[in-house]
């Protein structure tokens, strides 16, 4: 460890892995497993969507909720990696998969604000993190206000999850668009003319793509059933795999200092507020985009996740040595139990 480096927890997190690719002699970013598994997801996304409007009903309601799962697949495993600028070496493809977010229906720009600069840098931490507001429905953090429905929220919230994504794409992208901001933070920097296209020309494909097409070929009421549980599962998956990682009975929600910044060294933060699960599973770090390695993926968003089973051993062993505790829970099931004990925690009067 650097003894005068002002992050020196980082610092040594930062040697173990830099030593990790220096002896393998691998790039850091997606491998050609990773890039064979992006052809699939995408095979598997566009051949789906083809089939809801083919297939004969009732069959094609299966195909709806199959494809609301492989648009989580492209969220996790595409557009977050590429948002991250960890799929590939080039930029420009990184933009690009980036940017499967505007065709799975939000907007890579929101996604970078929210998601980048916002999570990764303030995680937890209420006000900024817009991953832990729900406008007062529930109660995740600590350091927000007890309302008297919050103690039957670890109950509630399986009906809420099914509809984040509706609320996402329908009414937060707005908001964040006109209002320029996440949570009470304002954006780094505004809407471009070319990027504020970008958004109208997104959000209308998407009408087209999942609205106006599927009426038109199925009839309004069997595509706005397929519709709606596409949304469904879709939005239950993606918010319960990232609840898992932070808003968890193992997490920690700190607050900013007097001068507005971290309590803790920022690796420090990270290593407290986000919990790895199942890291064991192969199918789930397939499926998820190594999104179970999340402390991994935290303290090193541009690393792909190709290579976080790998990190995740000599992080966890390095953090032993620090005397730093190291967050994981064993099974998927744990960190839902996990969850589902926090939430139910937050609820419970505040004497
Ligand atoms: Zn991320």
């Amino acid at each position: 460890m650097t003894m005068a480096s002002a992050r020196p927890v980082y610092t040594a997190l930062s040697e173990v892995v830099n030593r990790f690719f220096q002896d393998r002699g691998e790039h850091r970013t997606g491998d050609t497993a990773l890039h064979r598994k992006v052809w699939i997801i995408l095979a598997l996304h566009s051949s789906s969507y083809l089939l809801l409007l083919l297939l004969p009903q009732p069959l094609n309601v299966l195909v709806w909720l199959f494809h609301g799962l492989t648009t989580c697949l492209v969220g996790f495993n595409i557009m977050h990696d590429g948002g991250h600028g960890s799929l590939t070496s080039s930029q420009k493809l990184n933009l690009w998969a980036a940017r499967s977010f505007n065709l799975i229906g939000s907007h890579a720009y929101y996604w970078w604000q929210k998601h980048n600069l916002s999570h990764h840098s303030y995680t937890n931490i209420s006000g900024i993190d817009e991953d832990i507001e729900s406008f007062g429905m529930l109660r995740m953090s600590p350091h927000q206000p007890q309302r008297w429905f919050h103690r039957f929220q670890h109950l509630y919230v399986w009906l809420m999850y099914p509809t984040v994504s509706l609320i996402w794409f329908f009414f937060l992208d707005y908001k964040a668009y006109f209002s320029e901001k996440i949570a009470e933070r304002n954006y780094s920097r505004p809407y471009s003319r070319s990027e504020s296209l970008l958004f109208w020309l997104s959000k209308a494909s998407y009408i087209v793509l999942y609205l106006i097409i599927p009426i038109l070929v199925l009839g309004w009421q069997t595509a706005l059933v397929g519709f709606l549980l596409m949304h469904a599962i879709m939005s239950t998956v993606f918010t319960v795999v990232f609840q898992l990682a932070h808003v968890v009975d193992k997490a920690e929600f700190p607050e900013l200092n007097e001068m507005g910044r971290l309590q803790d060294e920022w690796a420090v933060h990270q290593l407290k507020t986000t919990v790895d699960f199942a890291p064991d599973s192969r199918f789930l770090t397939w499926c998820l985009g190594g999104l179970n390695y999340q402390t991994e993926h935290h303290l090193f968003p541009r690393i792909s996740h190709a290579h976080y089973p790998e990190l995740y051993g000599l992080v966890r062993e390095r953090c032993g040595q620090l005397g730093i505790e190291h967050r994981v829970y064993p099974t998927f099931w744990q960190a839902l139990v996990g969850h589902y004990r926090h939430l139910r925690t937050m609820g419970q009067p505040v004497n």
